[in-house]
């Protein structure tokens, strides 16, 4: 069950805008409200899943598709070549503030050391 209040099932039900760049059954795509990166994108599932932590078997495909659609994102924001990365953060060790699972792609500038 999802959350009272949750912002990423409030875009993916249409209750709160977004700049979404793809959406299908399964994922969308929006850009991030407060961009680290002139490229900075989420990709997440439609589905609550408050984390990878709570990802079961069930979503597997879900993730597979994730990747492969963040690499097609990259394609179209021609980021393909000077690369890009992508983030999942799980717990509060990693920041993570919304406890729905998304991926970050980052882009278009020399992107720093992690940690
Ligand atoms: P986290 O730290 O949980 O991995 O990242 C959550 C991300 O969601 C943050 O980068 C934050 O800017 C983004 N975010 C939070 N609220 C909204 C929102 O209402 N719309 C969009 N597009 N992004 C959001
Ligand atoms: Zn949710």
């Amino acid at each position: 069950m999802p959350p009272k209040k949750c912002v990423f099932c409030d875009i993916s039900s249409g209750k709160q805008e977004s700049e979404i760049l793809y959406r299908d059954d399964e994922l969308m795509v929006v850009k991030d409200i407060k961009p680290v990166a002139p490229v900075h994108l989420l990709l997440i599932p439609r589905r609550h899943v408050a984390g990878l932590t709570y990802a079961s078997g069930s979503v597997s495909n879900t993730l597979g598709k994730m990747f492969a659609m963040a690499e097609e994102m990259a394609r179209r924001q021609a980021m393909t070549v000077s690369g890009y990365r992508l983030v999942v953060n799980q717990g509060p060790d990693s920041g993570q503030q919304v406890e729905h699972l998304h991926m970050h792609l980052l882009a278009g500038r020399q992107l720093k050391a992690m940690a």
